[in-house]
């Protein structure tokens, strides 16, 4: 699943590409997926021309002078991008795209085998600046764009005794991390992920935060993570995959002491951590 690191690294690939180009044309398949855009929001986005592209969380958004059009790659989404008829006819010869936008020399692809992933217009009438947009969309703090204190989320939680690997991954309190970064996040931390945050120290939470900014920082330099499919729109694959260090190793050892790694569900995810090394709270 795309998560804050592949979509900024599908933001950056696009932003100079996309940017003052004019929408000619807007394509939807028939195909339900977590949401789509309707025939008005296809008629409003066409002949605008695209000021910039930017993230929230895990949305990548394309801003338009009077609307924001935003992408959710769900589990199994990646954009594709053509640039003559050959590469279009090639993209759209594939099963899976459901959304299509043509702009004066470049086409974008939304492709996503298993549609959970979405398509949004909101109008400024509606959200008039980026901040509005991440309140509208309930995202919380982003690790690397916004302050990101230590402090701040010590005196959050202090009465708060949910795990801190939901806590994490929970998109209104951190924009963007999902069950790849939490749970690398949290081996280098040295935190189990079943702690309550209610029973975390301060020197914890500085540990935990300083290594989610080091996880993302390093997994954006080197193009995401690709676990099945993933890739920028170029059709780069991401290589910070082979910096993990527990996430998908169940039944591995750990780097750290050589312990055969534990796996245990938690909110319904698989989560490998070591026992022994992660008991500093
Ligand atoms: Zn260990």
């Amino acid at each position: 699943m795309p998560e804050l690191p592949e979509v900024e690294v599908i933001k950056k690939s696009l932003n100079h590409r996309l940017k003052k180009q004019f929408i000619t044309n807007v394509w939807t398949s028939k195909f339900r997926m977590r949401s789509q855009l309707t025939a008005q929001d296809q008629e409003l986005v066409k002949g605008k021309m695209i000021e910039k592209v930017s993230r929230i969380g895990k949305f990548l958004v394309i801003q338009l002078p009077d609307s924001f059009l935003l992408l959710h790659f769900g589990m199994s989404g990646r954009l594709l991008i053509a640039k003559n008829n050959e590469e279009i006819k090639k993209i759209q010869s594939t099963k899976h795209v459901h959304f299509l936008l043509g702009l004066s020399s470049i086409y974008i692809f939304l492709h996503d085998q298993r549609r959970f992933g979405g398509v949004r217009l909101v109008r400024k009438s509606e959200a008039d600046s980026i901040v509005s947009l991440k309140k509208i969309l309930n995202i919380g703090v982003d690790p690397i764009e916004d302050l990101f204190r230590p402090r701040d989320f010590f005196k959050k939680t202090a009465r708060v005794k949910r795990n801190i690997k939901s806590y994490l991954m929970d998109g209104s309190k951190i924009a963007g991390v999902g069950n790849i970064y939490a749970t690398e996040s949290l081996f280098r931390a040295g935190v189990n992920p079943e702690t309550p945050t209610n029973k975390l120290s301060l020197a914890a939470w500085s540990r935990i935060i300083g290594c989610i900014q080091f996880v993302l920082t390093i997994a954006i330099k080197q193009g995401g993570s690709t676990l099945r499919d993933f890739t920028d729109p170029t059709g780069k694959r991401g290589d910070f995959t082979t910096n993990h260090l527990v996430y998908g190793k169940k039944n591995f050892n750990c780097v750290v002491c050589n312990a055969r790694l534990d796996a245990k569900l938690i909110n319904q995810r698989t989560t490998v951590f070591c026992k022994f090394c992660q008991k500093r709270n």
